[in-house]
């Protein structure tokens, strides 16, 4: 799915390098590294505050945490995306109310938020899925409407490019009151182990924020809130500090490539081909998923495998039907779309490395499948 080795040949002198720095200077944690790139990422983001932290998911609870969030306090996000989103809302004992997504962007359904807000909501996390930008504007207008937080989980939108309504570009991570995003290898801009990241515009909410990824200590030995330990090595900050550089370009060659995917599969009556709302760099295709319309989509993952084509099911189980998150509250016809995409949604290989003969091959292996 992803070629990480390709890309790393590229970068190697300069990350060796960096490591090697880290390795000498033994400033294993919050060393340069770290301050550098957290201080290129503001600027890259145009955010005022990057607190770099452990994982993706730390900074999801670490946000939750940051904004004062109580049990008892609902949380409305989407029934189609990974578990790391609803799994802190139930670990910080907050309530998860999950709901539908919109079956053109697999992104959450601003109409379906609305439905399910009660007094005892204080907070939407919309995801920014496979790296399309979910509609900021009406979820910001809902939020507002009710005086609500908007936490973005942007860890597979990084880069990507929301036009609001007054028309100006901001980057997904920018826009609620505060954002997560994951490093993970395989994310966009992926490190070589764990790393993430919260951001946000308040200064409070970061200094609030930067206690808590520290033990809740504001002055040495103090602890005035409970807080975790959550911290982004520096290690890993050299790779990022050279991927930051890149992230762009990369993202520009997942779009050639999710451009070409589209141009070979587009008018075939059993594919849907991604839909991008808004402008193009509204998308950076973490992941490029087709739905697979009255064919069975489970022999085409065979298929695929059988020729060494990689692929991926994201995501073969609603989260309301989880094990872990069933809540009788839900109602079946509430969750339409989800149910649905299950069975229809293929994620094929999407990186920077990928090139026109590959992408015909897989292409034609798919349409070959389909006739
Ligand atoms: C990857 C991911 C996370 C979690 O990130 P980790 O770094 O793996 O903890 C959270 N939300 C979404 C949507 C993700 O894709």
């Amino acid at each position: 799915m992803v070629d990480l080795q390709t890309q790393y040949q590229f970068i190697k002198p300069q990350v060796d390098k960096g490591m090697q720095e880290v390795l000498s200077s033994a400033q294993f944690i919050n060393g340069p590294a770290v301050k550098s790139f957290q201080a290129s990422l503001e600027a890259y983001l145009g955010v005022k505050h990057v607190i770099p932290c452990a994982n993706g998911t730390d900074a999801l609870q670490v946000a939750m945490m940051g904004l004062g969030l109580k049990p008892g306090d609902e949380v409305i996000t989407a029934d189609f995306t990974f578990a790391a989103t609803v799994e802190v809302i139930a670990l910080l004992g907050l309530t998860p109310v999950l709901v539908d997504v919109l079956p053109d962007t697999f992104n959450i359904d601003p109409k379906a938020i609305e439905k399910a807000i009660t007094p005892n909501t204080k907070a939407i996390v919309p995801v920014h899925l496979f790296g399309q930008a979910a509609d900021m504007d009406r979820i910001m207008d809902i939020a507002e409407k009710h005086n609500l937080f908007v936490i973005e989980d942007n860890a597979q939108g990084i880069g990507s490019t929301h036009t609001n309504k007054k028309g100006e570009k901001v980057k997904t991570g920018s826009i609620g009151h505060v954002a997560s995003t994951s490093f993970f290898p395989s994310k966009n801009l992926g490190c070589y182990g764990d790393g993430g990241a919260i951001f946000t515009n308040d200064d409070d909410l970061a200094h609030t924020i930067r206690g808590i990824v520290n033990h809740g200590m504001y002055t040495r030995y103090h602890h005035d809130v409970v807080g975790v330990n959550s911290r982004l090595d520096s290690l890993q900050a050299v790779v990022l500090n050279e991927k930051l550089k890149l992230l762009d370009v990369y993202n520009e060659r997942r779009k050639w490539a999710a451009i070409r995917y589209t141009q070979l599969l587009q008018g075939h009556s059993n594919i849907n081909t991604p839909v991008t709302s808004g402008d193009c760099d509204s998308h950076v295709y973490h992941q490029y998923t087709l739905r697979i319309i009255n064919a069975d989509r489970d022999n085409l993952v065979k298929h695929l495998q059988e020729h060494q084509i990689p692929c991926g099911v994201y995501y073969p189980i609603p989260l309301h039907l989880q094990k872990a998150y069933v809540d009788t509250r839900y109602k079946e016809e509430n969750f339409e779309v989800t149910n649905q995409l299950i069975h229809e949604v293929i994620s094929l290989p999407m990186h920077s490395e990928l090139d026109e003969e590959q992408i015909q091959f897989i292409c034609k292996t798919i349409l070959a499948y389909l006739d």
